[in-house]
């Protein structure tokens, strides 16, 4: 989608702090993160929340799972443990509309969230 924030990021058109790109999927750090390791993880390809994400064919949503778990491992908080966080719809405080899963950790992380 040409005006898609992420879009524009997987495509390099606008820097990101990558910290794994794979096939499918692209993490990145979020610019305002909420905790030690906060880190986006997006498919490549445009879907524009978890419920269209769950909906795809061809394994996308296990791309950006396995991705997510890949960047726990590689951020070192796979251990002690972390959190991942689809913000799905206006409700959840979804911002952006290109489906991406928020790995936070790092810091002691309460429940519920707000
Ligand atoms: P959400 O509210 O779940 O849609 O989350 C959107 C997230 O994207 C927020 O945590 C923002 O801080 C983050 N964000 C917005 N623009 C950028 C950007 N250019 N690079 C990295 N993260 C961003
Ligand atoms: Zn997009």
């Amino acid at each position: 989608m040409s005006d898609c924030l992420f879009c524009k990021i997987v495509a390099k058109e606008i820097p990101a702090d990558v910290v794994l790109e794979t096939d499918r999927a692209l993490a990145f750090r979020d610019i305002n993160p909420q905790a030690p390791t906060h880190v986006l993880v997006v498919p490549k390809e445009h879907f524009q929340d978890a419920a269209a994400l769950a909906a795809a064919d061809d394994g996308w949503a296990d791309a950006v799972l396995q991705a997510g778990q890949a960047v726990a491992e590689q951020e070192g908080v796979a251990e002690v443990g972390y959190r991942m966080v689809f913000n799905t719809g206006p409700a959840a405080g979804q911002t952006v509309f290109h489906v991406h899963l928020h790995l936070l950790g790092g810091r002691n992380l309460t429940w519920p969230p707000g």
